[in-house]
């Protein structure tokens, strides 16, 4: 006889292993969690890891507030050390943007977030001896900051198995079963699990299991690099993340005395069961470049590392978090278009909401839905600055 569980989650990034932790922390019994590899084999393991308010719409900011929440008070909420390191965050615009950026920074005040416009003598005493010719705004989150997203993923996954979900790895998904027009549980390298709820979170692996299902949504693999350089002498100060939107980069301390670094232009198409995972050369050298023009100190860093990483890019630059309407019992979030490491504490607890009470109560996920594409809709925030679709890796 076929094996049974309550749902099946396939994915074990920071997205499913929320998942699977909050669907046993709202009761669900019988929680299946597979992973073809190891826990945050994915974008997770490889995240910048940024943890930010500041976005141009207010449904992300929300979701990543009540992320926040979560990170600050991850031992007792979940469990353990997720890594969490409260350096602060920095946004940086173009001088055409400022208006948005204020507009942005009034919006996220009335959603209760810990954030304001700064001026220049508070920009350079947080960045000390930055170049600030071409930044026509800033916006600083005082309690912002980043997390270990291994941990992070680690930590729920532990607590998951604690609560009495199965968490099994180096278990593959080969196809989501559907009998009689609704979800009927999964197949497995291994075995059939039957499941009348099947929540995908496959990270930039989605399209194998989507595609068969007539699932043919915008959805494109993407490989995004980072770099690391150790300070420069004398530089002993651990900055605020950062995200620069002149520049299309964002850093962030790592460890002691050394910045992690990502720049839009180290993104490309690639295959995720073959992609490379180190760090081109010529990116190192436009990060640094790119670092430098904002930090001149960091002109001559040593470079000390870097890894690359997979995403899924959805068409409009946003997640799909749905329950899709053509398939009952299939949930899913993908497309997490680089930036959905910081939300999937919520994310995790909407889907498991959503499986559990009928409806996602903490955020509405309406915007996310799957169909904005075929009704014509894509994503577009009013007061973007200037890349509305390239929300990437940060
Ligand atoms: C370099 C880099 C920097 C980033 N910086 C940031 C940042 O600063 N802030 C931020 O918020 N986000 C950032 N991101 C994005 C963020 O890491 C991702 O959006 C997030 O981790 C996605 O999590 P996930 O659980 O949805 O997917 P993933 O972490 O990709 O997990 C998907 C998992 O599913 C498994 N899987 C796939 N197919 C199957 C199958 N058929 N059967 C079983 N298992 C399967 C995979 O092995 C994988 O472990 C960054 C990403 C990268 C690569």
């Amino acid at each position: 006889m076929a094996r049974t569980a309550d749902v099946v989650v396939v994915g074990g990034g920071a997205n499913g292993t929320s998942t699977a932790f909050h669907l046993a922390t709202l009761g669900m019994k019988n929680v299946v969690l597979l992973e073809r590899r190891q826990i945050a084999a994915g974008a997770t393991g490889k995240s910048g890891s940024l943890v930010r308010m500041h976005y141009t719409n207010d449904v992300e900011s929300r979701l990543a507030l009540e992320s926040l929440k979560v990170f600050q008070d991850f031992a007792d909420v979940v469990g353990g050390d997720c890594g969490w390191s409260p350096v602060g965050f920095v946004q940086l615009v173009k001088h055409q943007y400022r208006e948005a950026l204020h507009r942005n920074v009034a919006r996220q005040q009335t959603l209760g977030i810990d954030t304001r416009v700064i001026d220049d003598r508070e920009l350079r005493d947080l960045l000390p001896g930055v170049v600030i010719d071409d930044v026509g705004g800033a916006a600083y989150e005082r309690s912002s900051g980043f997390a270990d997203p291994n941990a992070t993923a680690f930590g729920f996954a532990a607590a998951a198995r604690r609560l009495g979900v199965s968490v099994e790895t180096g278990v593959r998904v080969t196809r989501v079963l559907v009998e009689h027009g609704r979800v009927a549980g999964v197949e497995t390298d291994r075995e059939r699990i039957m499941a009348p709820t099947v929540v995908l979170v496959p990270g930039a692996w989605a399209n194998p299991l989507l595609q068969p299902l007539g699932l043919a949504l915008p959805l494109a693999p993407f490989r995004i690099q980072i770099s690391i350089f150790r300070w420069p002498p004398g530089w002993t100060h651990r900055h605020p993340v950062v995200i620069d939107a002149v520049h299309h980069s964002w850093m962030r301390p790592e460890g002691p005395n050394a910045t992690l670094i990502g720049v839009e232009l180290g993104r490309s198409g690639a295959d995720p069961d073959t992609y490379d995972e180190g760090v081109d050369p010529q990116f190192v050298q436009d990060a640094r470049t790119t670092l430098a023009a904002r930090l001149p100190a960091f002109a001559d860093a040593t470079m000390r590392g870097g890894w690359a990483g997979m995403i899924m890019m959805s068409d409009d630059g946003r997640p799909i978090i749905d329950q899709f309407p053509s398939i009952p019992g299939l949930y899913g979030m993908v497309g997490d278009s680089g930036t959905s490491f910081k939300t999937s504490p919520a994310i995790g607890r909407c889907l498991a909401e959503w499986i559990v009470h009928g409806t996602p109560k903490l955020v509405d996920l309406t915007p996310f839905r799957s169909t904005r594409f075929a009704e014509g809709k894509p994503w577009v925030d009013d007061d973007h600055y200037g890349r509305e679709r390239l929300t990437i890796s940060r």
